[in-house]
């Protein structure tokens, strides 16, 4: 798949996602994730080749608009016919978010999806088994209380709600599979 049409497929994915995730943020946060990751999407698919995830950062704003930009940037080289293979992209997108939002698994936060699949490519693995083990992450973040990130300062910080963060990583590497089948 071209990365052109990677982001296109998001884009529509997240036109039919948007209020679910917006409903999931109002949960533990300010309700505005769908729309967030909408708007760097729509100024993706309106920019140039190569420089899409740029884009995608500097209309969705903020931290975690940069956070979920290095996820894109990484699989727009993927796409764009890098050498290095999925696992390695997305195992450097993982190491950076790490660091920059100084999270670890168990923190409640797009972390939680993003490391088990990886571990599931690093495996030998496929996307769809990436997929699977980022949903398993995605689930896990429902009884886990957030140390980063707004929902810290919600009730329970956040307990018995999904990250909306860890929903967005398993819709990303969805169209990611979805595109291999
Ligand atoms: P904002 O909180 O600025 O409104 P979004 O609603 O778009 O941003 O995204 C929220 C998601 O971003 C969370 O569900 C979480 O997965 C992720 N997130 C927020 N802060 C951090 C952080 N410091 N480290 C990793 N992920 C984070
Ligand atoms: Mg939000
Ligand atoms: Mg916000």
């Amino acid at each position: 798949m071209k990365a052109r049409r990677f982001f296109e497929k998001l884009e529509a994915l997240y036109g039919d996602e948007q209020a679910r995730l917006n409903e999931l943020d109002a949960a533990i946060g300010d309700g505005d994730h769908g729309s967030t990751m909408l708007r760097g999407l729509s100024a993706a698919v309106k920019a140039g080749d190569g420089s899409q995830a740029k884009a995608f950062m500097r209309a969705s704003g903020g931290a975690s608009g940069t956070l979920f930009g290095l996820i894109l940037h990484e699989i727009e080289l993927h796409l764009s016919g890098s050498e290095r293979s999925l696992a390695a992209h997305l195992g450097r997108s993982l190491q950076r978010i790490k660091e920059l939002g100084k999270v670890a698994a168990g923190d409640k936060s797009m972390v939680d999806a993003l490391e088990p699949a990886v571990a599931a490519l690093d495996a030998g693995g496929g996307t769809s088994d990436a997929v699977s083990a980022a949903e398993g992450g995605r689930d896990s973040t429902r009884d886990m209380a957030a140390r980063r990130g707004r929902a810290r300062y919600v009730e329970n910080a956040g307990k018995g709600h999904v990250d909306p963060g860890a929903a967005s990583v398993c819709l990303i590497l969805g169209v990611l599979a979805g595109e291999e089948e």
